[in-house]
């Protein structure tokens, strides 16, 4: 392409919201032939609404428990966090966070924190293995269809169950279906469960090409590895949990207005708007480039 052309095409795409660190960027981007999601905060708006919370414990009430969880949540910035602190303060309990005396936060699993001298973990299944249990609690009546669950322990023991609930995107599907019709493949990565996966995928119209649910960080990132042997790839995330998928694909596109300070950095474009549907545009823009025609 001739910088003219180029100039003119990172000028159409930064007016798009998408700032990229390197013109090189925007030539890869015409090259891309698969695309890697991310789901929570990405595909889908991130913003989780807890739907139902229990204690499991006799001795230990639904507020004091969540006076805890939320405590500690407080000091991480995932979605669930956010959306644990709200249901705490909708029970007129505000979360404090000098009472934390330990944190650890555990990407694609969850958290652990000690607070008031109880250590509390908080997460998906996989939490559970932190906390050294076996046991993974049922929601009674079960959880609605494309629900997440979220298991609390304290100590070795199960604690408390909660279910959330979160929705995709609008223009999610408008732009997962303009990629495929530019001939890009689409992949989502999620660490959520499958349930949830494929919650998602149904109100997409079934438009992602493969699903890959229950992956830690390094499992996003060796994906990523894995699909760049069919062609250039790029990853779409907002998450410290990204990081890696985002680093290692040839294009790192980070979610900028309600991702991790971690994504931004490691991406190689910030969207600065939460409208994934400014992807497929901008790979229009950047084929154009590529073909001099602007
Ligand atoms: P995604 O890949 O879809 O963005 P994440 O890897 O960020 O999802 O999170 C995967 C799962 O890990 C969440 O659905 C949640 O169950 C659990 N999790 C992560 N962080 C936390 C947290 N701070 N508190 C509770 N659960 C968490
Ligand atoms: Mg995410």
């Amino acid at each position: 392409s001739t910088p003219v052309a180029m100039l003119c095409g990172l000028s159409k795409a930064a007016n798009l919201g998408l700032l990229f660190k390197g013109e090189e960027y925007l030539e890869a981007l015409a090259k891309i032939k698969i695309m890697g999601f991310d789901k929570t905060g990405t595909i889908t708006r991130g913003e989780f609404v807890v739907t139902d919370f229990k204690s499991l414990l006799d001795n230990v009430s639904l507020n004091t428990l969540l006076y805890w969880v939320s405590s500690i949540e407080s000091k991480s910035s995932h979605p669930v966090a956010t959306a644990l602190i709200d249901f705490a303060r909708a029970h007129f309990i505000e979360p404090n966070p000098d009472k934390v005396e330990k944190f650890e936060s555990f990407p694609g699993e969850g958290i652990f924190g000690k607070v008031e001298g109880n250590e509390i973990y908080v997460g998906n299944w996989k939490i559970s293995s932190r906390a050294g249990c076996t046991a993974v609690p049922m929601l009674q009546g079960g959880s609605r269809e494309g629900e997440s669950v979220g298991y609390i322990y304290l100590g070795p023991f199960p604690a408390g169950i909660f279910s959330l609930s979160d929705v995709c995107r609008t223009g999610s599907k408008e732009a997962l279906n303009e990629l495929k019709s530019m001939g890009i493949k689409t992949v989502m990565l999620t660490g959520d469960s499958y349930r949830a996966a494929k919650y998602a995928q149904d109100q997409l119209g079934g438009v992602l090409d493969v699903i890959h649910a229950e992956l830690l960080p390094e499992d996003k990132g060796r994906i990523i590895k894995e699909l760049q042997k069919d062609g250039p790839t790029a990853m779409i995330g907002d998450g410290v949990n990204d990081a890696p998928a985002l680093a290692t694909a040839n294009i790192g596109i980070a979610m900028g207005v309600s991702g991790s300070a971690l994504a931004t950095e490691v991406g190689h474009v910030v969207l600065m708007s939460n409208d994934i549907s400014r992807i497929p545009q901008a790979a229009h823009i950047s084929r154009e480039v590529l073909r001099k025609v602007i």
